[in-house]
C-alpha cells in the first residue's frame, strides 16, 4: 500500500479523497493555489504545499510544481480527482517515469478514451452499441453531407477532444450543416486546441444513463449499476439518480454485463464510467470517463462500496475484492449539485458564505468543502457542495430529499438550492418521466421565473 498520497485537486473532491486515504491509514498531502490557502482540504491534510497563483494553469495544472511537491513531501502516489489533470495521459506517464503511482487507469486507456473518435471505435470493437455516425473525423464538407444524408437529419457535430458539453452543434438540415461544422471546429480549437470533429445522429428525446465500472487490470471487471443523469443544463449534469427510473433489472443486467465484459477484455484498471444515451429501449455509447466522477456518491449509496477506497487499493496493485454477484443494489439515491449561482439566471455568485447549515439525519450525505465564513474564490467551478440522499424506495428518497433541501441554509451568496426545491416538487420528476431536454424546456418556459432567491 502507499505511504503518502498527494491530492492534485481542490474543493469537495480533495476532501473526499483525503477521507478515503485517512480511513486506509495513508498520510495525505494537499496542494493549493494562493487563492485556496484557507481551504478545508488544506486544513485537514497532514501536509500542504502551495503550488502557484490562483489561475489553474499556473497551479492545479502545473505539472512541474506538482512533481516538486511530490519530491519535497516524499509522496509515492497522486490522486488527480476529477477535472484538472485527471484525464491527462501525459501526466500519468510523467509520474510513472518519476516512480510515483498515478491513482487512475493506464495512460494508454486514458489516451484512447480521451479521443472520442478512438473511444467509439474501441467501444464498437468491444461489442458496445454506439450512436450511428461518421466512422472517424470529418475532414471535408462533401463527406459530411454524405454521412449526414446516410444517418439522417438531425445530426450532431461533436469535438473529438470534447468535454463539458463544449464544441457540440446540432444541424437539422443540409443548409445548417456547414455552419454547425464551422462553429463546432472554432469552439473546439479554442477550448481544446484541437479542431477535429465527427458526426453523430442527434437523438431527440434520450435519457443519459451511465454505468459505473471498476477493473483491476488483472482480468477482473465489474459494473456497479447505473446512474441516470438526464437532468442537464447546457449538457452539464444537475441532478443524478440511481437506479434509473427507466430501467428494469433485466435491462440493467444486459447492458451492465456487456460493459463489464468489455472492460475485462480491455484490461481496464481503476474506476470509470461508460456513458450512454438511452432511447426507445436501446443504448447508444457516447463516451467513457476514465476517472472518478462528481456523481460517484449515488453509486456508493446504493452499493455500499467506497469507490475512492477501491481506486486507491487497485492502483496499489490489489485485485478486486468482490465479484459481480457480490454487488447488490439497495434502495434509491439522488444527488443534487448545488452551485454558487443564481437559481434562475445561473449567474455565478462567488463570495463569502455568511451562514452555512447543512441538513442531516438518516440517509443524508453532504459532500462539501465550504464552511461558514469561507469565501468562494471566483477562479474555479462554482460547486458549493453535493447533497446526496438515500431511501429504501424512490418515493422515500424523494420525500427525504425534499426535507433535506428545506433544511439546507447557505446565506451570503446565491445558490441553486431553490431550483432543487422546485424540481423535487415537480410532477414529472416525481414520476421519473424526463429526458435530457426536460430541464432546458422547463427553464425556458419560466419554471423558475417567480421563485425567490436564496
Ligand atoms: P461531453 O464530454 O462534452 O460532456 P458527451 O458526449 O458526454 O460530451 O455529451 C454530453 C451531453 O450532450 C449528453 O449527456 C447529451 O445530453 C448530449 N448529447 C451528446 N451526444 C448526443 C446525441 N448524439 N444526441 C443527442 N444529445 C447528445
Amino acid at each position: 500500500m502507499f505511504d503518502k498520497i498527494l491530492i492534485a485537486n481542490r474543493g469537495e473532491i480533495a476532501l473526499r479523497i483525503l477521507r478515503a486515504a485517512k480511513e486506509l491509514g495513508i498520510a495525505t498531502v494537499a496542494v493549493h493555489s494562493t487563492a485556496d490557502a484557507d481551504a478545508m482540504h488544506v486544513r485537514l491534510a497532514d501536509e500542504s504545499v502551495c503550488i502557484g497563483p490562483p489561475t489553474a494553469r499556473d497551479s492545479y495544472l502545473n505539472i512541474p510544481a506538482l512533481l516538486a511537491a511530490c519530491e519535497i513531501t516524499g509522496a509515492d502516489a497522486v490522486h488527480p480527482g476529477y477535472g484538472f489533470l485527471s484525464e491527462n495521459a501525459r501526466f500519468a506517464d510523467i509520474l510513472e517515469s518519476h516512480n510515483i503511482h498515478f491513482i487512475g487507469p493506464k495512460a494508454e486507456h486514458i489516451r484512447i478514451m480521451g479521443d472520442k473518435i478512438e473511444a467509439k471505435r474501441t467501444a464498437l470493437r468491444l461489442g458496445i452499441p454506439c450512436v450511428p455516425g461518421s466512422d472517424g473525423g470529418i475532414d471535408d464538407i462533401d463527406e459530411a453531407r454524405k454521412v449526414a444524408a446516410d444517418i439522417g437529419y438531425p445530426v450532431l457535430v461533436k469535438a473529438a477532444a470534447g468535454g463539458g458539453g463544449r464544441g457540440m452543434k446540432v444541424a437539422r438540415t443540409e443548409e445548417e450543416l456547414v455552419d454547425a461544422i464551422q462553429t463546432a471546429k472554432t469552439e473546439a480549437k479554442a477550448a481544446f486546441g484541437d479542431d477535429a470533429v465527427y458526426l453523430e445522429k442527434y437523438l431527440e428525446k434520450p435519457r443519459h444513463i451511465e454505468l459505473q465500472v471498476l477493473g483491476d487490470g488483472q482480468g477482473h471487471a465489474v459494473h456497479l449499476g447505473e446512474r441516470d443523469c438526464s437532468l442537464q443544463r447546457r449538457h452539464q449534469k444537475v441532478w443524478e439518480e440511481g437506479p434509473s427510473p427507466a430501467l428494469n433489472e433485466s435491462m440493467r443486467s444486459e447492458i451492465g454485463d456487456t460493459v463489464a465484459k468489455a472492460m475485462c477484455e480491455l484490461g481496464y484498471l481503476g474506476a470509470g464510467t461508460v456513458e450512454f444515451l438511452y432511447e426507445d429501449g436501446k443504448f447508444y455509447f457516447i463516451e467513457m470517463n476514465t476517472r472518478i466522477q462528481v456523481e460517484h456518491p449515488v453509486t456508493e449509496m446504493i452499493t455500499g462500496i467506497d469507490l475512492v477506497n477501491e481506486q486507491i487499493r487497485i492502483a496499489a496493485g490489489a485485485p478486486l475484492s468482490f465479484t459481480q454477484d457480490d454487488v447488490k443494489l439497495t434502495g434509491h439515491a439522488i444527488e443534487c449539485r448545488i452551485n454558487a449561482e443564481h437559481p434562475a439566471t445561473f449567474r455565478p455568485s462567488p463570495g463569502k458564505i455568511a451562514y452555512f447549515h447543512p441538513p442531516g439525519g438518516l440517509g443524508v450525505r453532504v459532500d462539501s468543502a465550504v464552511y461558514q465564513g469561507y469565501t468562494i474564490p471566483p477562479h474555479y467551478d462554482s460547486l458549493v457542495g453535493k447533497l446526496i440522499v438515500h431511501g429504501r424506495t424512490r418515493n422515500e428518497c424523494l420525500m427525504r430529499l425534499r426535507r433535506a433541501l428545506d433544511e439546507f441554509v447557505v446565506d451570503g451568496i446565491d445558490t441553486t438550492l431553490p431550483l432543487f426545491r422546485t424540481l423535487v416538487r415537480n410532477q414529472d420528476i416525481q414520476n421519473g418521466v424526463y429526458d435530457i431536454h426536460w430541464l432546458e424546456k422547463f427553464l425556458a418556459n419560466g419554471g423558475m421565473d417567480d421563485k425567490p432567491k436564496g
